[in-house]
Formats: C-alpha cells, structure tokens, sequence
C-alpha cells in the first residue's frame, strides 16, 4: 500500500470524514482548506494522534498557480502522493434567469477547474512512482439527474464524471483508478438551509446521509481489493436515484 494521500476541502464537511477515515486505513494525510486553517489544523492533529503523519495545505483550488506551487513543492520534500480525493466544492444556487455570471463563473472555476488544478500536478509523479494510485473525485447526484437551481453545480459535477471517465482511461495501464463518488443529500455546512425535512420524502431510506457514509465509500477505494474498480461513479444518495 502507498502511504499518503491529499484531501482537498478536508477542513470539515464530507472532506473532514474522509482524512479522518483514510488516516484509520493507515494512510498519512495532507489536509486542505481555502481559509478555514485552523479547523484544518485540528483535522491534522486529530491525524497525529492515530499515529499517522498529516500536513497542512492552504489554498485556492481555483488558483492555478497557487495549487502548482504548493503542491510541487510538498511532492519535492515528502514524495509523491499515493491518491487524492477532490472534495473541495461550493453552491452559488439560484433559478437559472437569475444565475449571475459570478454565480457561474465561481462554481465552474472552483469545482471543475480545481480538479484540473489538483489533479494535474499529481499525476506525473504517482506514475513515476510505480505504485499504482487512487484518484476519486466528489460528484453529485445533481451531476447525474440536474436539480432545480443548480445548473451551475449539475455542470461542473457531470463535468466531473466525464474528466473522472476520460482520465481512468489514460491511468489505466499505471494501475492507478479513477473513480467519482455521487452523494446524495449530506448533513453538512453545505446544505445549511437548503434542504427542508419535506425533502425526505423523496429519499427512500426517508433521512439525509452522514459525511461519514460518504467516507466509507472512498475508504473502500483506496483498499486493494478495490483495485479492479475504475471509471465508475458510485452513488452514497439512500436510493434517491
Ligand atoms: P462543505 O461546504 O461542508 O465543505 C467545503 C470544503 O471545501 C471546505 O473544506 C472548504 O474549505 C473547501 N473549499 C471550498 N471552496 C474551496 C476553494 N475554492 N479552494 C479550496 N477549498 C475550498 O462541503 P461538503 O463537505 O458538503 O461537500 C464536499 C464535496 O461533496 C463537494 O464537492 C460537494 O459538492 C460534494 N457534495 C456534497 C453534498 C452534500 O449534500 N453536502 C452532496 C453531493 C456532493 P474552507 O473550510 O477553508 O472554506
């Protein structure tokens, strides 16, 4: 098994789950945020404490030249990674004729951007390093059905599967699987608001998931037995879909 792995937006919500589960798989974590350090600084010692090591990134995933630096540079002194999960994402909801182009443009940049952002710099030393790897990105199910409100969202999260689809294709011969994670509807920060209870009645386990079901998914991914899944999107959405 390779030993590290990047989380990205693993300062809390489903990312946070994920450092937490992959560093009881026995991975070491680097956990990420955009602002929110100290909440990622917890995340990282709670890492510590299990005995693994775990490290701190801080920047934009929209930033092209901030993710390049920041990651080039820890691959020089820890390594190449062994995976990554591209968790960082955001909403900028609004009914279509009043979408703004800001509300567009964020959203695009932030959660289709960023996976190229991220993923990009990471590849050519996890091939180099003969170890296979793991790449998962966090879609969605409105990647897979669109929801009202979103179309900014449902894009960059199709757009997701179809870069998560194209790139497994390309790593394949690496031993290294690419896979997206589709949840459904997460109690986090994410959908604060959002959501009333109504909308349980349209999930057939009639209650909202748990980051942590989410996590369990992906720590099953990164296992060896896991190893002849690739290009597939797998839905954690209690069979709203
Ligand atoms: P949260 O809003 O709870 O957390 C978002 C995380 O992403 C934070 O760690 C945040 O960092 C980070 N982040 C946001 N924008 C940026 C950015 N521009 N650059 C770097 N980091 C950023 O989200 P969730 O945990 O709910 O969602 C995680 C992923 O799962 C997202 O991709 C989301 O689209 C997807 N998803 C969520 C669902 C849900 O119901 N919650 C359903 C389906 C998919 P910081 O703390 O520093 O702000």
């Amino acid at each position: 098994m390779g030993s590290s792995v990047l989380v990205t937006g693993s300062s809390r919500g489903i990312g946070k789950a994920i450092a937490l589960r992959l560093a009881r798989e026995g991975y070491d974590v680097a956990v990420h945020c955009r602002g929110n350090r100290e909440a990622a600084e917890i995340v990282a010692r709670d890492i510590r404490a299990m005995g693994q090591r775990s490290w701190v990134l801080q920047f934009d995933v929209s930033d092209r030249a901030a993710a390049h630096s920041i990651l080039t540079s820890h691959i020089e002194s820890e390594g190449a990674f062994y995976g990554v999960v591209c968790s960082a994402g955001i909403t900028r909801d609004n009914a279509f004729p009043a979408m703004t182009g800001e509300d567009w443009d964020s959203v695009i940049h932030t959660n289709l951007d960023g996976f190229y952002n991220v993923v990009q710099p990471l590849v050519m030393p996890m091939v180099s390093a003969r170890q296979g790897g793991r790449v998962v990105a966090l879609s969605s199910v409105a990647g897979l059905a669109g929801n009202r409100g979103q179309v900014n969202y449902s894009a960059t999260k199709a757009g997701l599967i179809g870069a998560t689809k194209a790139l497994a294709i390309e790593l394949g011969k690496r031993g290294i699987t690419v896979n997206c994670v589709a949840p459904g509807i997460i109690e986090t920060d994410m959908i604060e608001g959002t959501f009333a209870d109504e909308a349980k009645k349209l999930i057939p386990l009639r209650r909202f998931g748990r980051a942590e079901e989410v996590a369990g998914m992906i720590a099953y991914l990164f296992r060896d037995e896991a190893g002849y899944v690739t290009r597939q999107v797998i839905s954690v959405n209690g069979g709203m879909l």
